[in-house]
C-alpha cells in the first residue's frame, strides 16, 4: 500500500496558509505506520489538480487531498476527480440531508443551488460525514485505485481524518506495521540521532521529529518483537529524558511533576513576554501548580514588581547573571511559589551590545532553595530565540525536579 497526499488551494501556493493539513497528515500516518510516498501542492484549477493525480497514482495506489470541496466557485476538487476518474456527478439523498441540515444550522430559509452542489459525488464514491462542516468528505474506489477527499479547514479534516479515514487506511494495510513513539526532553535532534545509532537494526526504521526542547522519535517496524526490543534500549538510553507515554508536551511533564510533589511555579519572564506562562497555561488542569508569572519587559517593572536592584541594571544591565537571579527569587519570594523561573535575554533582531550579542540569554530557575543560572547563546531569529529560552527552562526546571526525586 502507497499513500500519496495532494493538498489543493490557491493559498497554498501564495504562502497565505501554512499547510497545516500536510503536517498533521503526515504525523498521523507516521504515527500508524505509514509513510506516504509523496505530497503535491496545486491551485484549484482543474488541469493541475488532474496532472497531479495523474502524477500521484503513478507512485501510489492512495490518494488523500486535502481542499476545494466547498461550495464556492473556486472548489473544483471534486469535478477534477470525477473527470479524471470518468466518472459523472450525482446528487445523493443521504448527502443531500445532511447539507441541508448543515444550512439550517446557520441560516434560515432554503439553501442555494451551489450550496446544494456539496451533496453531489463522483458516481461509485461514498461521503464521509463531517461533523465541523458543510462539505462531506469523499470515498471513492475505482479500478484498483483509492481515493479519498477531504475538506480543507483543518477544524474539519482532522476529527474526519482520525474518526472515518484512518481505520478505512488500517483495514488496508496487508503487512501490518508496529509503531512506537518516544518524547525526548533536553536533547538535541543530532545528539538523539548519534546516541540511537548503534541500537539501530535494518528491521526497523526511526524517524526523528523536532521542536524547540522535544524530540520525537517515532520507530516501525513490521516484526513487533524486534520493534519491542530496540523501542526498549531506546527508552534505556535515554531513560528521564524520555515523557512518560501518556504526555506529550514538555509543559505538561513539568506541571505533571510539580503535581505530584504539590508545588506551586510562578515565573518572571524578559524577553519571552510570558510565552513560557502562555505555554504553561495551555495546559488543561495547569492551576494546580501555576500561580502566574510577572510579564517583566521593562527595567521599571523589574524593579518595581521583582525587587531587581537599580544597582544591578546600572552596573551589569536586565541581560545579565545577577539580573536573572533577582528576578527568579524576586517572583519565587513575592508569590511564594516553590519553584520560579526567570528569563531575560536579547531575542534581536536589534538590541544587541558589546558582549552582549543576540541570542544571549540568562535563565533563572529555582526550586525550593536552591538557583542555578544559565548562560545561553541560542541560534536563529527572534521567535527561535525566543521559543528555546522557554523550552531550555522548562527543561531546567524538569531536570531539577527529577534530580530532587531521587
Ligand atoms: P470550505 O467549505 O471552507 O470552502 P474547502 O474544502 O473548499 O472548504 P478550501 O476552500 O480549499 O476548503 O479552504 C478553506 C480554508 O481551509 C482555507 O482558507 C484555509 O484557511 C484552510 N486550508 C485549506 N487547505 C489547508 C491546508 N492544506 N492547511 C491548512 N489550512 C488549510
Amino acid at each position: 500500500m502507497e499513500v500519496a497526499l495532494l493538498c489543493i488551494g490557491d493559498e497554498l501556493l501564495k504562502g497565505s496558509t501554512v499547510n497545516t493539513n500536510l503536517a498533521f497528515l503526515g504525523e498521523k500516518l507516521l504515527e500508524n505506520g505509514i509513510i506516504p510516498k509523496l505530497s503535491l501542492e496545486v491551485p484549484d484549477r482543474d488541469a493541475d489538480i488532474r496532472g497531479a493525480l495523474d502524477y500521484a497514482f503513478s507512485r501510489a495506489d492512495i490518494v488523500l487531498t486535502s481542499g476545494g470541496l466547498g461550495p464556492t466557485a473556486d472548489d473544483l476538487t471534486k469535478s477534477a476527480v470525477a473527470n479524471w476518474f470518468g466518472v459523472p456527478l450525482i446528487r445523493r439523498p443521504e448527502a443531500e440531508h445532511a447539507v441541508q441540515e448543515y444550512w439550517h444550522k446557520l441560516h434560515s430559509g432554503t439553501a442555494p443551488v451551489h450550496w446544494i452542489r456539496q451533496a453531489e459525488l463522483p458516481e461509485g464514491a461514498e461521503a464521509i460525514p463531517n461533523g465541523y462542516g458543510s462539505a462531506p468528505g469523499i470515498h471513492l474506489e475505482r479500478n484498483g485505485k483509492t481515493i479519498f477527499l477531504m475538506p480543507g479547514p483543518p477544524s474539519e479534516l482532522q476529527p474526519m481524518f482520525t474518526d472515518s479515514i484512518l481505520p478505512l487506511l488500517k483495514a488496508k494495510q496487508t503487512d501490518r506495521v508496529y509503531t512506537d513513539l518516544l518524547r525526548i526532553a533536553g536533547i538535541g535532534e543530532s545528539e538523539v540521532e548519534d546516541l540511537l545509532e548503534p541500537h539501530l537494526i535494518p528491521e526497523v526504521s526511526a524517524a526523528y521529529c523536532a521542536q524547540p526542547g522535544l524530540v520525537r522519535l517515532f520507530l516501525t517496524s513490521k516484526n513487533e518483537a524486534l520493534l519491542k526490543r530496540v523501542a526498549s534500549d531506546a527508552r534505556e538510553l535515554f531513560r528521564a529524558n524520555v515523557l512518560p507515554a501518556d504526555v506529550t508536551s514538555l509543559p505538561e511533564d513539568v506541571l505533571r511533576l510539580l503535581e505530584a510533589k504539590k508545588l506551586m511555579l510562578a515565573t518572571a519572564e524578559s524577553c519571552t513576554g510570558g510565552m513560557i506562562s502562555e505555554q504553561i497555561t495551555a495546559v488543561p488542569g495547569s492551576s494546580n501548580a501555576f500561580l502566574g508569572g510577572v510579564n517583566s519587559y521593562a527595567n521599571e517593572i523589574k524593579m518595581r514588581f521583582l525587587g531587581v536592584s537599580e544597582e544591578t541594571l546600572r552596573t551589569v544591565g536586565a541581560v545579565s547573571r545577577e539580573c536573572a537571579e533577582e528576578m527568579v527569587n524576586g517572583i519565587a519570594d513575592r508569590a511564594k511559589a516553590d519553584a520560579a523561573i526567570s528569563v531575560t535575554g536579547i531575542a534581536g533582531p536589534g538590541g544587541a551590545t558589546p558582549g552582549k550579542p543576540v541570542g544571549l540569554v540568562y535563565i533563572g530557575v529555582r526550586l525550593h532553595t536552591k538557583t542555578v543560572v544559565l548562560e545561553c547563546h541560542f541560534r536563529g531569529g527572534r521567535d527561535q530565540v525566543r521559543e528555546r529560552t522557554a523550552a531550555k527552562a522548562l527543561n531546567t526546571l524538569r531536570a531539577m525536579l527529577l534530580e530532587s526525586a531521587e
